[in-house]
Order: C-alpha cells, then structure tokens, then sequence
C-alpha cells in the first residue's frame, strides 16, 4: 500500500516522476512473465486463495469496471464490507472536492458537470491522499471503484501495484440511462436511493430485466438530491466517453486475464447472489451476515 501511495503521488506530481513512474513501470513489465503468470494471479485465484483468510491477509486488489449507473458503486461496496477492505471510490473523491471550499472545487464542477473526466494529475492527487489517509488508519488492499478509466491509468497503476482481479459489471445501454436519471442521494445521511422502476421485456436475443426501484426510508424522502451529472445529456455523453477511453481499460485487463465479465441479471437480489456465486464467496455464511 505504501508504495501504491508513494508511486501515485509521484504520477500526480506529473513530468520527471511520471516518467520515474512509466520507467518502473516498463522494467516491471520487462521483468514479469507475460499472460500465463498473468492469469495465475487473476480470476478465479483471487477469490479462491483468499478463502477463509482473516480481512488483513486476504489483501484484496480489485477494481470494479462499468459504464455509469452500471451499479459499481453498489457492489464494490457491499463486497468490501463483506471482505473487510475499502472501498475506494475516485467518482466520491471528487465529489467530496467539490462540496468543499478547497481551490479545486470550481475547475472540478465545470468538468464533472459535462461529464468529463478530470486530468490525470487530480485524480492521482486525490487518490493519493485517500491511500494514505487509509494506510495510516492501517488500511489494507482496496476495491478500487471509477479507476483506472483510461489506459493511461491502467499502465500507471499496473507499474506500482499488482491487481488481483477486475470486475466488469455490464448491462445494456437503455437501462443504464434510466438508472442514472432516477438516482437520488439523500443529503442528510448520503445513502443512494433509485426510483426507476427498470421493466424490459426480452427481444432481439436479449434477456427480460426487472429492477424494482431502491425506494428510500420516510425519514429520508423529503431530503433527496439528484447529481448534477445525471441529466439525460450528461449521461449520454459519459456514455460515449466510457466506450471511447474507458473500454479500452477492458481489454487491457482481459489481455492479462484478470477480467472477470459479469452481466447483471436485474436487480440486487437476482444479481448479489449469483456476483458471489461467479466470485466463489457464495459459502462465506459469517461473511454474508457481515455485509447484511
Ligand atoms: P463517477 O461517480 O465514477 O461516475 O465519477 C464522477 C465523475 O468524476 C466522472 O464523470 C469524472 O468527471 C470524475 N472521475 C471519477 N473518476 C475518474 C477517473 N478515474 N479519471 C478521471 N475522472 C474521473
């Protein structure tokens, strides 16, 4: 973790220690065995080996990929309760940002606002602090959540930090915009709520969904916000900028075996168990009840 820490912070410092960090990142490439051992260490060995292991040896480094409203978000973090390990979120980490007062909040919220992605160096830069905040409360491995989102990314983190396995939540497009639009945040306890109701009937080949809506509790109701990202056009257009410069991450995980496809099969109670099912976690009953 420490050297996740140090590393990135070298890469959001940008220049001479990005390339200190490219060319560590070469030799490492150089001195690793391609695919076959790749694929030792991904799925599904990552799940199987850490079987049974206490929170803290089980060292978990995943990274959770998707197209927005996909549910990373919701997943990520209920395995992370689940295998006792952060979950680490960049799409919170510049959220937090921009509610504050800090000199970056204005540059961010211009950005965000379109959908677009934020520079490499502030994302680093966020990432960095959030890894050393949890190194210093004795933190260990992480489901990372809304990064890498570019191969740049990918190449820099793949040079300081071996990743485990990745994840790819997939469902098609037409549910993801109605997902987005009906998020709602409450703003007083910071839960995420959906009030779509996704019911589309299979055609074309293409499976029923039934997602019944994730309502929110009374005391919450009155207290609902909606993301400045999530209007129709802002949606649709992180859904071009996911397929332009995040689905390419896709295929630099599948190159390396570590890329777990999962196809939601609709909302969380048809897909948790069957997410647990492909991860061999399904058994874990102690672990279950945690993530309760
Ligand atoms: P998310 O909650 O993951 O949809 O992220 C919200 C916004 O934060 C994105 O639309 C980007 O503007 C920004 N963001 C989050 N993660 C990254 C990243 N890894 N690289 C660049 N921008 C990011």
């Amino acid at each position: 973790m420490a050297a996740v820490q140090r590393l990135l912070r070298a890469a959001a410092s940008g220049g001479a220690a990005t390339a200190v960090a490219r060319r560590r990142m070469a030799s490492l490439a150089q001195e690793q065995a391609p695919s076959a051992a790749a694929a030792q260490k991904g799925f599904p060995f990552a799940a199987e080996r850490m079987r049974g292991l206490p929170a803290a040896e089980r060292n978990v480094q995943w990274v959770f990929l998707g197209c927005p409203g996909v549910g990373k978000g919701t997943y990520a973090s209920r395995l992370s309760r689940l295998l006792g390990v952060p979950h680490i979120a960049t799409g919170d980490l510049v959220r937090d940002e921009l509610a504050s007062t800090g000199p970056l909040a204005a540059q961010l919220a211009e950005i965000v606002n379109q959908g677009k992605l934020v520079s490499d160096e502030i994302i680093f830069n966020l990432l960095s602090k959030r890894l050393k905040k949890g190194e210093d409360q004795g933190e260990s491995g992480f489901i990372l959540d809304g990064f890498p989102r570019t191969v740049k990314q990918a190449e820099i983190l793949d040079g300081v930090t071996d990743i485990d396995m990745v994840v790819n939540l997939k469902l098609r497009e037409d549910v993801l915009v109605e997902k987005c639009l009906g998020r709602r945040i409450c703003s007083q306890c910071g839960k995420n709520f959906n009030v779509a109701c996704i019911d589309v009937k299979g055609e074309n080949g293409l499976p029923a969904i039934y997602m019944a809506p994730l309502l929110p509790p009374n005391n919450c109701m009155s207290k609902m916000t909606t993301r400045a990202d999530d209007t129709e056009e802002v949606v649709r257009n992180r859904l071009r900028i996911y397929n332009d410069m995040s689905q390419p991450v896709e295929d630099f995980y599948r190159d390396q075996g570590k890329l777990l496809e999962f196809d939601l099969p609709g909302g969380i109670p048809e897909s948790w168990p069957k997410l647990l099912h492909v991860l061999n976690l399904e058994d874990q009953e102690e672990l279950k009840l945690a993530a309760a």
